[in-house]
């Protein structure tokens, strides 16, 4: 067996992906239609159709057949295949947000902590710092005299 895992080395190709569920199937039509509410764009049937199939040629997605009023549509739910690859794809996608976010806390100028939500800040001889909390503030204010001193 062949575990050709699909590229997903575009915007629209990681898009789709997402959109696509395991309960409620989808029609080509409607993942355009999803994506063009996101990104504004509205892909063409040449770009979602080929994608679509190499996705069921891999065993990602299945084809239900589905029957809204007397006509029969081709809709797309995931398999348990496809739903692990979008659980690793979510993760990995977590993961460097996660990465990129923490980079951009603040963190606390005595103990080092990374700040999420509540902070000191005081202004220290025309500097904005931020402590975690008053203790830190006022252990570094000490600290700071104590060792000012001693150098
Ligand atoms: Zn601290």
């Amino acid at each position: 067996m062949t575990t050709k895992e699909p590229k997903l080395n575009s915007l629209f190709r990681v898009q789709t992906i997402l959109l696509l569920q395991k309960d409620t199937g989808k029609t080509g039509y409607d993942l355009a239609k999803d994506i063009e509410q996101i990104t504004g764009k509205k892909p063409s049937s040449g770009k979602i159709y080929p994608f679509l199939h190499e996705l069921k040629d891999g065993g990602y997605i299945n084809e239900v057949e589905h029957v809204e009023s007397g006509r029969e549509k081709t809709t797309y739910v995931l398999t348990d295949k496809g739903d692990t690859l979008v659980t690793d794809l979510l993760t990995r996608m977590s993961n460097l947000l996660d990465a990129r976010l923490f980079q951009l806390l603040d963190t606390c100028y005595h103990c080092g902590v990374k700040l999420y939500e509540s902070k000191v800040s005081e202004n220290i001889d025309g500097q904005e710092l931020t402590f975690c909390c008053s203790h830190c503030k006022d252990a570094y204010l000490n600290k700071d005299r104590v060792s000012a001193h001693s150098h």
